[in-house]
């Protein structure tokens, strides 16, 4: 479905962004990966993708707080794979504390990883797609997206900020061959959860188990976690030829957090 394809999935050395590119790699696309990690796992990953599926797996370390590398790493794309048709926001950190103690740098370091590299991801990826006149830009927001939850001021405003960029390059492309989407996942088992799972145990001096129960028992009706593998499928449905009219939207996954 997307031979000859080219994405570039910010934050791919682990978890979602994992997730997505190697659901794209399976389909025939062409992948940068991006994000932190050690230089033989980074090997590893591109060797393993690469070799199950046939395509060519790059790497580009830029750090989502730098416009400049996140320049570089567009045009490393469209030079080294040929194009950038698939663009996947997905570099995200987070940081718990309520709003008065909230630190300046983790405030600045959530809004520029998890909101101001979507726009200058796209803001560089848009007129190589717009001459080629076929484009998918997908979000990874978050339910935080939709909803609120305590403790997670910055997190929260990135999300929704993301949800509404989404909905103005929608607009801003409504008649090319590019739409433009957000996914708003619940809880996902990655290390981004982990911790938090690890700090509800230690505060509340209970069990790995016990605190991983209480974190899906407060939010996620399902008390599943949802998995990459599925956030993978939902970003091949937007890449289809049957979502090519789906644009501008927001869907959960989120066994039914949003619902409540
Ligand atoms: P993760 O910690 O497993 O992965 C984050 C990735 O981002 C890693 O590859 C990391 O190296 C990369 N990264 C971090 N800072 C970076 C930077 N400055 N520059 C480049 N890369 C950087 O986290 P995850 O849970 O897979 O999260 C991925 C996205 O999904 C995030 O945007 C997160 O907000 C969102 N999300 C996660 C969940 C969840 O439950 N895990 C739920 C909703 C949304």
């Amino acid at each position: 479905m997307l031979r000859n394809k080219v994405a570039f999935v910010t934050g791919s050395t682990s978890g979602i962004g994992l997730g997505i590119a190697r659901a794209l790699a399976k389909e025939g696309a062409h992948v940068l990966l991006n994000g932190f990690g050690d230089a033989a796992l980074i090997e590893s990953l591109k060797q393993e993708i690469s070799g199950q599926h046939g395509v060519k797996v790059l790497h580009h370390a830029a750090d989502m707080r730098a416009p400049e590398q996140i320049a570089d790493a567009v045009g490393y794309a469209e030079k080294e794979l040929g194009s950038l048709d698939i663009l996947i926001n997905n570099a995200g950190i987070q940081h718990t504390a309520p709003v008065e103690e909230f630190a300046r740098e983790n405030w600045d370091a959530i809004i520029a990883i998890n909101l101001s590299s979507a726009f200058f991801t796209s803001h560089y990826a848009l007129p190589g797609m717009k001459k080629r006149n076929w484009g998918r830009i997908i979000n990874v927001a978050s339910v935080h997206g939709l909803v609120a939850s305590a403790n997670k001021v910055a997190y929260v405003a990135a999300k929704h900020g993301i949800v509404g960029m989404t909905k103005v390059i929608a607009l801003e492309t409504a008649r090319t061959g590019i739409t433009a989407n957000a996914i708003c996942p619940g809880w996902v088992l990655t290390p981004l959860v982990q911790k938090q799972i690890d700090a509800l145990a230690a505060q509340k001096k209970i069990s790995i188990e016990a605190a991983t129960d209480e974190l899906l028992a407060e939010k996620q009706p399902s008390r599943t976690f949802v998995t990459p593998e599925q956030i993978g499928a939902l970003a091949l449905y937007f890449c289809s030829e049957a979502a090519s009219q789906v644009t501008g939207t927001s869907i959960p996954i989120d066994g039914g957090w949003t619902s409540q």
